[in-house]
């Protein structure tokens, strides 16, 4: 089935067009800075054929029409006719306790997103301006919804409420959501896949460290405890994100330096985490090279990032009473076998050895553990457009049989 995936976000629309039988992305691209008069359309074929427009699109509902448009196009695009668009699969960060898996989009979806908006005031709006676009420019293509919240909806009580009265969960739905699962859900997966073992028999932990970071603990294929929480910015250390912090600290510096709230949200979300302890990046790149050259704070920005990676193993060990993977992805995880040795070091009490040089191969989805550990460390590469069209795929193939059915 030919999938067109998007992830709307406020001023920028991602897309891949996915055929996925073969799996294979038959273009991708994105249009940044919408609502200006010089957004950037880049678009890019299967075959490496690439362009780069720059004009103006002022909202999301144009951006849709220009996405179809280069699909289109004679010159760049993939398909003759809209029609070859069988199926849209949105990326939708936030479907709070509603959904716990994807879901054909209907007016009844869509509702529950609006009333949803509350929980992502930032990222559900823009989510529902692409699908109120798609209804209006594919109005016959089936529509179908992955939330980043929805592989962490099966977490029990006992990790989802957090200690505050318990009146203020059932009034605000405040607990934690966590997110990236479309992301931990791939890659926990795929380390299955390679460990040659059934996805529900195994216990994995699960490790997204990009700008966002966030871990998991997945026994037998349930998500039962991850570090973000009612939003993305609880838990690991991020590039501008504090992570976890004691909740009396925000209190205690808007008192001294006379913040308001939208500052100190500000402050913790952009101007905390690695940015914020280095005072040099929120890049891992840069951040390394300076720390090498002998600066302090890199050093320590570098060193707390990895020791509370750390410390989430120790609780998610105790949390799934066992562990068969470590699973690595994200642009740091990735890429930084810096990261990874220095959170991995000292682990082998626990069955967790690191091969140093296999950490060091770069790219693929790879072991790096010791052919003797008894923990497998993975490195897998995440790909949540695939994970979003292949849902999309079953969803709607699923909607084709009932019909068929029907008829
Ligand atoms: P993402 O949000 O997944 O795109 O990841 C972005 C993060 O990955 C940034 O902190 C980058 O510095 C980091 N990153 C990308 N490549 C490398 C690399 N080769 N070594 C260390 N960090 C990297």
């Amino acid at each position: 089935m030919k999938v067109l995936v998007l992830n709307c976000g406020s001023s920028s629309v991602k897309y891949q067009f996915i055929n996925t039988e073969n799996k294979l992305v038959l273009s991708k691209g994105s249009i940044e800075s919408i609502g200006s008069s010089s957004a950037i359309l880049t678009h890019q074929r299967y075959d490496g054929d690439t362009i780069k427009i720059t004009g103006e699109i002022l909202d999301h509902d144009l951006a849709i029409e220009y996405v179809i448009a280069v699909l289109l196009s004679k010159n760049h695009g993939v398909i003759k006719d809209r029609s070859e668009i069988e199926a849209v699969g949105h990326r939708v960060v936030h479907g709070g306790e509603d959904f716990s898996g994807s879901v054909l989009i209907t007016d009844t979806v869509i509702q529950t997103l609006r009333e949803n908006i509350e929980l992502a005031p930032l990222h559900n709006p823009p989510n529902i301006k692409g699908i109120v676009a798609c209804l209006k420019h594919l109005p016959d293509v089936p529509m179908v919804g992955v939330f980043d919240t929805a592989f962490h909806q099966k977490m029990p009580p006992r990790a989802f409420l957090y200690g505050i009265p318990y009146l203020l969960y059932k009034r605000y739905k405040i607990r934690r959501y966590g997110f990236h699962g479309t992301s931990h859900l791939y890659v926990s997966k795929r380390a299955a896949e390679l460990l040659g073992k059934a996805y529900d028999s195994i216990k994995i932990i699960s490790c997204h460290l990009g700008n966002g970071c966030s871990i998991a603990a997945i026994d037998r294929g349930i998500s039962i405890d991850t570090s973000m929480g009612f939003t993305p910015l609880e838990g690991l250390l991020m590039g501008t994100r504090c992570g976890d912090l004691d909740p009396s600290i925000p209190l205690h510096v808007m008192a001294k330096e006379d913040l308001t709230l939208a500052e100190v949200n500000t402050m913790l979300n952009k101007h905390s985490g690695l940015m914020g302890i280095s005072g040099v990046s929120n890049d891992m790149r840069e951040l390394i090279k300076t720390m090498n050259e002998g600066n302090e704070r890199p050093r320590l920005a570098f060193e707390v990032f990895c020791y509370r990676i750390k410390k989430y193993f120790g609780a998610y060990i105790a949390a799934l009473g066992g562990l068969d993977a470590i699973v690595f992805t994200g642009g740091i995880g990735e890429n930084s076998f810096e990261v990874r040795k220095e959170v991995l070091t000292n682990l082998e009490f626990l069955g967790i050895e690191l091969d140093d040089e296999k950490n060091l191969i770069q790219n693929g989805d790879r072991i790096i553990s010791k052919d003797s550990s008894k923990v497998k460390v993975f490195v897998i590469p995440t790909n949540e457009e695939l994970v979003i069209a292949l849902e999309t795929a079953q969803i709607v193939s699923e909607l084709r049989k009932e019909m068929s059915n029907k008829s």
